[in-house]
């Protein structure tokens, strides 16, 4: 039975990425070797980094005064490496959502944190709009998408002061204006890469500014200096990152991903607000993501989510349980994600509701 995979993160990769990693592993750019057992100094390496760097600015369109950076330690390590090279004397932070509240929490490590607005009141199912951002603040911080309670800042926001976000599950799946930000990370297990990897796209004139002393390697100018080479770097997930980005690149570049992310999501939220059944957490329309898609049982048909999940299983659906904190399902629509499983998700929440007339 074809498997759809709706998986949060890790999550679904083109065929194409794990394809072209699994030849990899045995025999790596012709040498012989696996590309588990070679030299990150190697030149046939050192050539996937280049190009993995070099593809990325150019699917986004990231300005010259840019590097792209591939760490390890994932977007939770960021929480922490943020506040460390950019953190003087205040920071703001907007809360949406778990990821957000981990990020503050790091932050606080080093000082007054300004928490701008918070939709936590109503279990983050909305973006807060109203709210001020201090000019006397460092930087402003931002989850874009929001994984677990599927909601997303679709637009780049106007900051007064350096814009830092979270892109760990949204990166890739829309063209974004970088000019307006001067760091974005994330962990590539979402929309590019296998677990290991995060990438971090960060403005070079932004560091230098912090007088404590940083840790050689949570230090971003460390990896600026080396090309993100100074120790080891994860081979295998930048290799695999590497393959996403062309595929991408071959599909016509973000662009087209973000039209069809959207004919995706539009999909699957029409069914949800017309499926008598279901409905959507996230009831502000335009606060819906397009990668997390989240929705529960209808009034009244609450005792029917255990039935749902067992009959959309049965049916070939993988992932669609929602997250601990919210409960219902969760749709994880990524880049990778064929239209095809939308409709079988779609398909199967029909013959659901027939099945319970
Ligand atoms: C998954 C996720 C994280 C955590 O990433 P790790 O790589 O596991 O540390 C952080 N932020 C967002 C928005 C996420 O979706």
């Amino acid at each position: 039975m074809t498997k759809h995979n709706f998986y949060a993160g890790p999550s679904i990769l083109p065929d194409y990425t794990i394809e072209k990693t699994a030849e990899a592993v045995r025999d790596f750019a012709g040498t012989g070797i696996s590309l588990m057992s070679i030299s990150h100094r190697s030149k046939e390496f050192v050539a996937v980094m280049d190009e993995a760097q070099s593809l990325f600015k150019k699917l986004l369109n990231i300005p010259d005064g840019y590097s792209v950076l591939f760490l390890g330690g994932g977007a939770s390590t960021q929480f922490a490496m943020v506040p460390f090279n950019l953190f003087s004397k205040k920071a703001a932070y907007l809360n949406t959502g778990a990821w957000s509240k981990k990020a503050i929490k790091e932050a606080k490590n080093f000082g007054e944190v300004d928490v701008v607005a918070s939709s936590e009141d109503a279990t983050f199912n909305y973006i807060p709009k109203d709210y001020k951002i201090p000019e006397d603040a460092d930087y402003f911080h931002i989850t874009t998408n929001n994984t677990i309670y599927g909601t997303e800042i679709k637009n780049d926001i106007d900051s007064p002061v350096p814009l830092v976000a979270d892109m760990s599950s949204d990166i890739l799946s829309r063209p974004v204006d970088i000019s307006k930000y001067v760091l974005i990370y994330g962990g590539a297990q979402k929309n590019l890469a296998p677990a290991g990897v995060t990438f971090v796209i960060i403005r070079n004139d932004i560091l230098g500014k912090v007088d404590r002393k940083i840790p050689t390697m949570l230090n971003y100018q460390t990896h600026i200096d080396k090309g993100s080479m100074f120790n080891t770097p994860p081979v295998l997930p930048v290799f695999a990152a590497l393959q996403t980005l062309k595929w991408i690149d071959g599909r016509g570049g973000v662009e087209k991903m973000h039209e069809y992310n959207q004919q995706k999501a539009a999909l699957l939220y029409d069914e949800i607000d017309r499926n008598s059944l279901f409905k959507g957490t996230v009831t502000n329309k335009e606060d819906r993501s397009i990668m997390n898609i989240c929705f529960v049982m209808n009034d009244g048909a609450e005792d029917k989510e255990k039935a749902f999940l067992d009959f959309a299983t049965e049916r070939g659906m993988v992932g669609i349980k929602g997250h601990r904190s919210v409960g219902g399902f969760r749709a994880s629509t990524y880049n990778a994600l064929p239209i095809e499983s939308v409709e079988a998700l779609v398909q199967c929440m029909q013959d659901f509701e027939n099945h319970n007339k």
